[in-house]
């Protein structure tokens, strides 16, 4: 049986190494982090990302995570939409997710080294990039939370602002997970903890800022990234194989990146024991999980992207609500579109 290398300990690189491992084949996965942390993510599992780690025999993954299916958009202080999701989502910290299946993993003999950068320049077989977003000189930037005693008006709150959006859904103990996306502005200055509040100020958000700001922030929570990109087709071209984020980025609002990871884990877990079984070379296990890629996720990826510059652009956040006021906005069917 051939070892399988594999880059990054996110969700998409624990759920494969995981499967993996439980069929037998020996499995590394190198973090070039530490494990288990927080992470900018809005921590709202929808479309098939449950089923997908069912069927890697990781639901007990999901225990205690909550049900959401009601949603409720505001632009500013108005809402706008009122609506509920064709199937309930799961609210789950990534610190939560990440350490049950990081323990999992080594739990069935898995080798699991942190602090380990895979380095991607050389293509060799066997090894699976699961290395998250790629570094760009994109200006949206990610920011999040926890807070304790915020009460929401809906499992999923988004509240749309000028070049930004804000996510507001429960997670287990009580908490509410905080999360938003800004359009970079180079005069905002301010203390690490106050970046979040500072931009809300900026957005035309105060209103929900200030909500925040009555509740109990963990500072232990709080994550930041910078340069994320949405606009990347897949990168085929360098023949690795690359799954999650790594193999293309979805726009957060519509809480299906996690899904997407968790999918493409599911899609090249069989392919890659045949690797790993001999049953099969390198090259066709990279070709058959691309093209199965490319098949699941091109329609959505490609819907989400388009539909972006309406949820965090001023003028068209207008017409949104304007849409939605006269009952033109299809949320079911964009829903779909983008699951
Ligand atoms: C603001 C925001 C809100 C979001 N909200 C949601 C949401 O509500 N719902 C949802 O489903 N999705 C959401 N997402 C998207 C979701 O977080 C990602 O799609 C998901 O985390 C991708 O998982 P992944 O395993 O591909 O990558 P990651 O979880 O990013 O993991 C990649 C890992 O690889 C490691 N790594 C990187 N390079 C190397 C290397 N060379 N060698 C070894 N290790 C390496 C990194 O340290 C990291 O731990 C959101 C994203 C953003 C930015």
């Amino acid at each position: 049986m051939k070892r399988i290398h594999i880059a990054g300990a996110g969700l998409a690189g624990l759920a494969l190494g995981n499967a993996l491992q439980a069929s037998g084949v020996p499995t590394t996965i190198h973090e070039a982090g530490t494990l288990p942390r927080h992470r900018v993510c809005g921590e709202f599992i929808c479309g098939r990302g449950a089923t997908a780690l069912q069927q890697l025999g990781l639901s007990r993954a999901l225990d205690g995570a909550l049900l959401h299916q009601s949603i409720h958009w505001y632009l500013k202080e108005k809402r706008i939409l009122r609506s509920t999701l064709p199937l309930p989502a799961q609210g789950i910290s990534r610190y939560l997710l990440d350490q049950r299946l990081a323990e999992r993993f080594q739990a069935l003999g898995g080798t699991l080294q942190l602090r380990s950068r895979l380095n991607s320049s050389k293509k060799t077989d066997g090894i699976i990039y699961c290395t998250g977003r790629k570094a760009s000189d994109s200006n949206w930037i990610g920011l999040k939370f926890h807070c304790m005693n915020l009460i929401t008006h809906a499992d999923l709150e988004l509240h749309l602002g000028e070049n930004a959006y804000l996510g507001m859904s429960a997670i287990e103990n009580g908490r509410v997970n905080v999360c938003a996306l800004f359009k970079k502005r180079d005069e905002l200055k301010a203390n690490r903890e106050d970046w979040m509040f500072t931009y809300l100020d900026a957005c035309g958000l105060s209103t929900v800022r200030q909500r925040i700001a009555a509740a109990e922030i963990d500072p232990a929570s709080y994550a930041g990234v910078a340069g994320i990109n949405f606009s990347e087709p897949p990168d085929h071209a360098s023949k690795h194989l690359r799954l999650g984020d790594a193999y293309s980025v979805i726009p957060p609002f519509t809480g299906n990146g996690m899904s997407i990871a968790l999918e493409s884990a599911e899609i090249a877990f069989p392919k890659c024991l045949a690797y790993a079984n001999n049953r099969q070379s390198w090259d066709e296990t990279v070709n058959q999980i691309q093209q199965a890629c490319d098949t699941r996720f091109s329609r959505r990826l490609k819907a989400a992207k388009r539909l972006h510059p309406w949820i965090s652009e001023s003028k068209r956040q207008h017409t949104l609500a304007t849409l939605s006021r006269l009952h033109l906005l299809p949320f079911r069917l964009l829903y779909k579109a983008t699951h």
